[in-house]
């Protein structure tokens, strides 16, 4: 049973294969068993960049479309070493990685994780799309803080 606002086991296969089994942010190659394990096994997560936020997501009543059904897409996940405390996902929680690399999308922003560039370990500079692929962008501009 995947929850809402959770990656259903086809979207992990889609970014996993996008992220050629390898964390997103440092490149160190992921063993595809170890997921959800400790950090010191080896283990790898799927980092949501917009973050379901506390809680989670409500789930959708009878008739009525998730509103926020792109949490679950492609686009809002890459794969990182460790969880959310440890390793590389532990690194992006406590936003110990700078917000332009794209590696976290703002929940109040106006843009969605498919609009707002990431800086990949593989792939460098992309976009990332909800099939499991991406296109080449430029470097965004630096943005004042
Ligand atoms: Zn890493």
């Amino acid at each position: 049973m995947t929850g809402p606002g959770e990656f259903k086991p086809a979207t992990v296969e889609l970014i996993w294969d996008r992220d050629e089994g390898r964390c997103a942010l440092c490149g160190r190659n992921l063993w595809r068993s170890r997921r959800g394990e400790p950090f010191l096994w080896g283990g790898w997560s799927v980092h949501h960049r917009e973050d379901r936020g506390a809680g989670g997501v409500k789930r959708a009543r009878p008739g009525r479309e998730q509103p926020r059904a792109h949490l679950a897409l492609a686009a809002n996940g890459v794969l990182l070493d460790g969880d959310g405390v440890a390793g590389c996902h532990g690194e992006v929680t406590r936003n110990q990685v700078p917000a332009r690399l794209g590696f976290t999308v703002a929940r109040i922003g106006i843009r969605r994780p498919v609009e707002v560039p990431i800086r990949h370990f593989l792939h460098g500079w992309v976009l990332l799309d909800n099939d499991g692929g991406f296109a080449p962008v430029d470097e965004p501009a630096e943005v004042a803080a």
